[in-house]
């Protein structure tokens, strides 16, 4: 049933996009947008069977609320898609101890790119040679802690670094594992990709131009670095399979032909993270095992035309694992409808967090979704806007949702897939703390991530 936009609800049509439907229901969860182990009950949002009144109340507003089962059984779909190949987690979507620790338990190997991850790591008590380092610009520290410590793999990604990375293991006597990142040409966005010849932007060795078989044949050819093989990763919240069938088949020609002219083994192919979750309706990832199976068959067609062995694959998800796990909770602090034009109006929805907390939809333009959490509502639909406590007009949170028309202060809002790329990017602007990770497991809550403090902000500040 559709309403028709004007009578019951407003004038909407020229304010909202074309994607947002009115809802028949706004008390409804979109399933896939929600954790597994979130639904609504009496009213409440519940996680595991908390209601987030208890959470609000025991946690404080706003905080981001983590389903652990949900984010393992994410883990467990990518390792037994990719079965035989290795699932790096992506450490900078969601960094911490807990979580890293809970992705090495489910099987998965783990990629950092600072000092700072492999700190976390190593405090999470993982195996260094369960990890990856990345990165376009490492520094000297970072490399010759990567090469003591025993790092899995080390992604190059310069000439210069290639040379750096050689002295530091000729002095510690190591010779660590290589990946030369590979810049494939593919240009992906959301929902599309662009196959050129060039990708203008700062990650790899261009294989058009011959720098990335360059760059292998030295990392080859150096005295204390072994080639474990090519890497290549294409961007970020990627929906088209193309994208990905046409890097993995650029990247794995070069594989082989790397194998074929210089005589060597490439052991491995790295074909990096970027794959999509769904924040709205408008997108619809693909499963693991859609994805595993493009991938597997790319890289077998390049292997057999070139009479090569299949290297061993790896992958790096980051925000289709962690990101659905989580929603933000936050308490409604103001309701302000505007008027815009003659009928339409919008309702700012103020809440006690925003760019702070996530900063991807003033970043990124990301859209999300967001629900009245503290209870249902029998109001008509009205088109909101979720904003932040801020002082920048750009803080918004949800750009565009309905929420009930009778959304009050004090009742509490959540709003889904906030693990990735939102407490990792967070900020203290405006001097305000950043929120908890409160991770639900079992009927259980714990804080795995702590809130910050004003005292935490004045302690750096020296006076
Ligand atoms: C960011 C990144 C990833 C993870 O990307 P997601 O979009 O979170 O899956 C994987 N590999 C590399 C090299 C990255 O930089």
């Amino acid at each position: 049933m559709s309403h028709e936009a004007g009578a019951l609800h407003g004038d909407f049509a020229s304010l909202r996009p074309s994607w947002l439907g009115v809802p028949e229901d706004v008390n409804a969860l979109v399933p896939d947008l929600w954790p597994a182990n979130v639904e609504r009950a009496a009213g409440t949002l519940h996680i595991g069977g908390l209601s987030v009144e208890k959470l609000a109340a025991e946690f404080g507003t706003p905080a981001y609320v983590f389903d652990e089962d949900d984010f393992r059984a994410r883990c467990r779909a990518w390792t037994e898609a990719f079965e035989g190949a290795d699932v790096f987690y992506a450490a900078k979507a969601f960094c911490s101890k807990a979580v890293l620790r809970a992705a090495a338990e489910e099987g998965l190997s783990v990629d950092v790119c600072t000092a700072g991850e492999i700190a976390v790591a190593l405090a999470a008590g993982l195996d260094p040679a369960r990890l990856g380092l990345h990165g376009n610009n490492k520094s000297l520290a970072e490399l010759h802690q990567a090469v003591e410590i025993g790092i899995g793999r080390i992604v190059v990604d310069s000439l210069q670094e290639i040379e750096r990375l050689d002295t530091i293991a000729g002095e510690l006597g190591r010779r660590p594992m290589v990946m030369v990142r590979v810049n494939v040409g593919v240009e992906a966005h959301t929902h599309e990709y662009i196959a050129t010849a060039h990708e203008d932007q700062k990650f790899g060795f261009s294989l058009a131009d011959g720098d990335a078989y360059e760059a292998a044949r030295r990392v080859a050819h150096a005295d204390n670095l072994e080639l474990l093989g090519l890497h290549s990763h294409i961007g970020s919240q990627i929906f088209d399979t193309a994208a990905f069938e046409v890097s993995a088949a650029r990247v794995a020609r070069l594989h082989a032909q790397l194998q074929t002219d210089l005589d060597i083994t490439l052991a491995e192919l790295d074909l990096g993270g970027g794959f999509g979750m769904a924040y709205t309706t408008q997108d619809d990832p693909q499963p693991p095992a859609v994805i595993a199976a493009a991938l597997r068959r790319i890289v077998d067609r390049e292997c057999a035309a070139a009479s090569i062995d299949v290297p061993r694959l790896s992958i790096e998800p980051g925000r289709s694992i962690v990101g659905p796990s989580t929603f933000t909770l936050y308490e409604v602090g103001t309701v302000k409808p505007v008027t815009l034009s003659a009928g339409a109006s919008r309702l700012y929805v103020s809440v006690d967090g925003g760019i702070s907390d996530n900063i991807r939809t003033a970043l990124y333009d990301a859209t999300y979704s967001a629900t009245l959490a503290s209870r249902s509502s029998t109001a008509t639909p009205a088109l909101a806007r979720v904003v932040g406590k801020h002082c920048e007009s750009g803080d918004i949170v949800v750009k565009d949702e309905f929420l009930p028309a009778d959304i009050a202060p004090g009742d509490l809002i959540a709003v889904p897939g906030t693990g990735a790329y939102c407490r990792s990017m967070g900020s203290n602007y405006n001097h305000v703390p950043r929120p908890p990770v409160v991770a639900v497991r079992n009927g259980e809550a714990r804080v795995i991530l702590a809130r910050e403090t004003v005292e935490d902000l004045l302690r750096l500040d020296l006076g």
